[in-house]
């Protein structure tokens, strides 16, 4: 297979491939054999990795019509989500988990991490369908989870260990939820002690809300530091270092970049949760990607929530959350931030392949019809074909 004249973004190609950035790209079996520049350099299309979503909720997807929305508050999402999860069963969760992988997949995804809400030491039921559902979905897209647990629970010390074991037995991720919480230093120590001992790479929900006084992130990127950690540490949201002022979030950032902290921007959840609902919002809750790149933090843009009491809108098509994260926090020009749906997070997900693209990478890649960075973000411009081990992927419409 042979494309020819299409658009590399620069932080998608692997090494020097020569001037320009418009190439012809031979694929021969299930890798990219050769790169040159394009004999014809007028791009016909932009080519990508395939898409990794480093933050999803596949467990409590297109609940919303059952559950309800909560009109940004976050809090009475959590509670209403648990009083209707009590009653989920072993085959919703097959069928939403199946529904939301399937998406993913038509849409050019190749890996996806999703939470798993674990609010006692138990684990829940979704993660015995999760189980089957990486072992269907094998060499399709790669899929991993994080247990979801209120920080508070880690007070526990028992309920702790519980919880590590079982993540640890099911190869997944330690994760939590943190804002504000009372004694923050002593439960985040209790979790970075857990993923030490049970060896766990770690995932945080971090300071989802517009509280200047939350401290969950330069927290963790304190504890980080002062343990020498190396395992990976992902943290999604950190909405508060956008009502921080400028020196203090400054201060935190430096710490992250310091720790090699992965930062996952969550923008439509983060638009729909943040900000006042009587009135038009004008705090918006969008984390400092521009302030981490920087200092060369390069943030990942995921999904999130899928119609659900959370976000009840949107899909797996991350493309459409990259257009969102482009306008949210004025990423320009756009092409240049392709690498937050492919690069940034298969680095932050610990995947074999980095998505750069070179001869003998993976023929696992999407064109996009977009020929620049304007039609990116055009409804056109996102129709693309999807390449999986070197074959097209024939799309249900
Ligand atoms: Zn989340």
């Amino acid at each position: 297979m042979k494309l020819e004249s299409v658009r590399i973004p620069r932080r998608l190609q692997a090494s020097d491939l020569g001037e320009g950035d418009v190439f012809d790209v031979r694929i021969v079996d299930r890798h990219v054999s050769a790169i040159a520049p394009a004999v014809d350099p007028v791009a016909r299309g932009t080519l990508i990795s395939c898409t990794v979503d480093a933050h999803a909720h596949i467990d409590k997807n297109y609940t919303v019509r059952e559950v309800g929305a909560a009109e940004g508050d976050l809090f009475a999402a959590i509670q209403r989500m648990r009083e209707h999860a009590a009653r989920w069963t072993r085959e919703a969760f097959d069928a939403r988990m199946e529904r939301a992988v399937g998406e993913a997949w038509q849409c050019g995804t190749r890996a996806l991490r999703t939470h798993l809400d674990w609010v006692e030491p138990n684990a829940p039921v979704s993660l015995y369908a999760f189980e089957q559902l990486r072992e269907r979905w094998s060499g399709r897209v790669e899929l991993q989870f994080v247990s979801l647990t209120p920080l508070d629970l880690f007070a526990d010390s028992a309920a702790g260990d519980r919880i590590a074991q079982a993540v640890q037995h099911a190869g997944g991720v330690m994760g939590a939820f943190v804002y504000r919480n009372e004694g923050l230093v002593h439960k985040l120590g209790r979790v970075f002690d857990l993923a030490q001992q049970y060896g766990l790479a770690l995932d945080f929900h971090v300071d989802e809300g517009l509280d200047a006084n939350a401290t969950g992130l330069r927290t963790i990127a304190q504890l980080a530091l002062a343990r020498h950690e190396r395992r990976r540490i992902s943290c999604g949201h950190a909405c508060s270092l956008a009502t921080q002022d400028d020196a203090q979030a400054g201060r935190t950032l430096d710490l992250c970049a310091q720790a090699c902290i992965d930062l996952i921007a969550l923008p439509s959840t983060n638009l729909y949760l943040q900000g006042e609902w009587h009135r038009t919002p004008v705090a918006r809750g969008i984390t400092r990607i521009r302030e981490a790149a920087l200092r060369s933090m390069r943030a990942s843009l995921a999904t999130d929530n899928v119609q659900d009491a959370f976000y009840p809108y949107g899909s797996y098509d991350l493309v459409e959350t990259f257009g969102l994260g482009v306008q949210m926090a004025h990423l320009a020009p756009a092409t240049d931030w392709l690498d937050a749906i492919t690069v940034s997070p298969a680095t932050a997900l610990g995947l074999a392949w980095d998505g750069r693209i070179a001869p003998g990478c993976p023929a696992d890649l999407v064109l996009l019809a977009a020929t620049d960075e304007y039609e990116l973000l055009d409804a056109r411009g996102r129709r693309r074909t999807v390449i999986r081990n070197g074959t097209v992927l024939e799309i249900e419409q």
